[in-house]
């Protein structure tokens, strides 16, 4: 027919009374031939032969015919013809050929997600129905039975696998939780407590989300049941431990607090009667005795000192004030004034920058500036002091430095100074007891700010405090 005449560019003439091995139909495709020849011998024996050949039109290669050879019999049963068609099929055929691999492509994506689902250490289900109601789960992961007990079967043969398995002191709540959810058509959270197949009871939390269709309803509800039991837990201990730290710290306190405090009166009297030892006395003791009792008075006077600045540390707490917005430069100014006899004396030049609001306990920020400065006048060279006080804002933070020209600080003692008594010098250089960065450090760290120092040795020293800007 036509078709055939044009599938491979031929004109009637060159085919018509030409046996079908001349025709360009058999010598164009060699491979073909073979099967071709193989079906002509059985379609002559009387059956219909059908199969699928692939061929070049003259348009196009890689065609598909869905071939059929037909035997006709005269009524005297002789062949009389063979009736050869073929449909093209090549679009069939490649949509069948797609829709393999989608189906492929499909398990494969199934059994990845299978896979993911099997190994994620928590429940995972799809349900469908209100959570009010009857909800029924449809599809669950095998997790579901290592960490509740029941059988990915029982789960989904169950209708009401979630009276069993939810606490049933934490069952209106749970309901409510779920339904507000459900109703809000948002993803949620909902904690309540679970009960094993066994009895035992597990504290979950459960993230679910809704599934709509494209049309925007709900077609079914999933979610993700975590055993938080490892959490609350860690939760609960971290709640110990730092009320047991706020109950060691407060008695730390006290306990400086009543040590200091009732250490002075013993001590007042230890040096009372060394000194009326040492009037009345006088005349009967040798040289030596009264060096002994020098020695003893000025051991007493270093443990007055000590006791002094133990007290002060443990006031930084005792004696605090609310924090109420200040200006940092009128603390500076205040904490200039404390120290202008020194100043004047050390022949200072002190500049800052303009300081700004912060929130804080204003006597205190007066203490740290004053006990900065204080040190910067005191570890100094021989060139007169000069210190500035800058502030520079960095995230969300304002960070104060106070710079000096002093001697300098080693690098691997930059830690230590900020501990309680710890100092780099002998008193009789460079008087002090240690306490003055110590109590630097717990009145920044009580405004939940942070210190720490910087130094080129024989260069100078900065002081900086990090304190949070309320504002940010
Ligand atoms: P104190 O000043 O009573 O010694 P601090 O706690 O204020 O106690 O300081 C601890 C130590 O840190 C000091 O003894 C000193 O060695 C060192 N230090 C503090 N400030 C400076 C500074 N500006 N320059 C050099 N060293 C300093």
């Amino acid at each position: 027919n036509q078709s055939a005449l044009k599938a491979i560019n031929l004109s009637l003439d060159e085919v018509q009374g030409q046996p079908l091995e001349q025709t360009a139909w058999w010598t164009q495709n060699a491979e073909s031939q073979q099967s071709l020849k193989r079906a002509m011998s059985k379609a002559a024996g009387g059956q219909v032969v059908r199969y699928d050949i692939e061929t070049n039109t003259s348009d196009s290669a890689g065609v598909i015919l869905d071939l059929m050879l037909s035997p006709m019999f005269t009524h005297d049963g002789k062949l009389a013809h063979l009736i050869i068609s073929g449909a093209d099929i090549t679009e069939r055929k490649k949509a069948e050929q797609e829709s393999r691999q989608l189906t492929l492509l499909l398990e494969a994506q199934r059994q990845r997600l299978h896979n993911l689902l099997a190994h994620v250490p928590g429940i995972i289900w799809e349900g469908v129905g209100e959570p009010d109601g009857n909800q029924r789960v449809t599809h669950v992961n095998a997790y579901a039975e290592k960490m509740l007990g029941y059988s990915v079967a029982e789960w989904l043969n169950n209708g009401d696998i979630w009276r069993k398995i939810v606490h049933p002191e934490d069952w209106d709540s749970a309901r409510i939780q779920a339904q507000a959810l459900y109703e809000s058509g948002q993803a949620g959270l909902v904690q309540f407590r679970c009960v094993t197949k066994s009895g035992r009871v597990i504290p979950v939390e459960t993230h679910t989300a809704l599934i709509k269709n494209q049309a925007g309803e709900v077609t079914s509800i999933c979610g993700a049941i975590l055993d938080i039991s490892e959490r609350q837990q860690s939760a609960r201990a971290l709640a110990r431990y730092a009320r047991e730290l706020r109950r060691s710290n407060e008695e730390l306190q006290q306990f400086a607090y009543v040590a200091s405090h009732d250490l002075q009166e013993p001590l007042r009297m230890v040096t009372s009667y060394l000194q009326l030892l040492e009037s009345r006395y006088s005349h009967q003791l040798d040289e030596d005795a009264h060096d002994f009792i020098n020695y003893a008075v000025d051991g007493a006077a270093r443990m007055k000192s000590l006791i002094h600045a133990l007290l002060t540390y443990s006031r930084v707490e005792t004696g605090k004030q609310e924090f109420a917005s200040i200006e940092a430069e009128n603390a500076l100014k205040q904490a200039l004034n404390n120290l202008h006899l020194v100043i004047e004396d050390n022949e200072a030049i002190i500049t800052h920058d303009p300081l700004p609001c912060i929130t804080a306990d204003e006597v205190q920020v007066t203490q740290l500036f004053q006990n900065l400065i204080g040190n910067a006048l005191k570890f100094r060279r021989e060139a007169p002091p000069r210190i500035h006080v800058s502030v520079e804002r960095q995230n969300g933070e304002w960070v104060f430095a106070v710079k000096d020209n002093g001697i300098g600080i080693e690098q691997q003692y930059l830690d230590r100074i900020f501990i309680i008594f710890q100092r780099l010098h002998s008193k009789a250089k460079y008087p002090g007891t240690g306490i003055g960065l110590s109590v630097c450090k717990k009145v920044v760290e009580r405004h939940g700010g942070r210190i720490w120092a910087a130094s080129e040795p024989g260069q100078g020293s900065t002081f900086y405090f990090a304190f949070p800007d309320a504002a940010a």
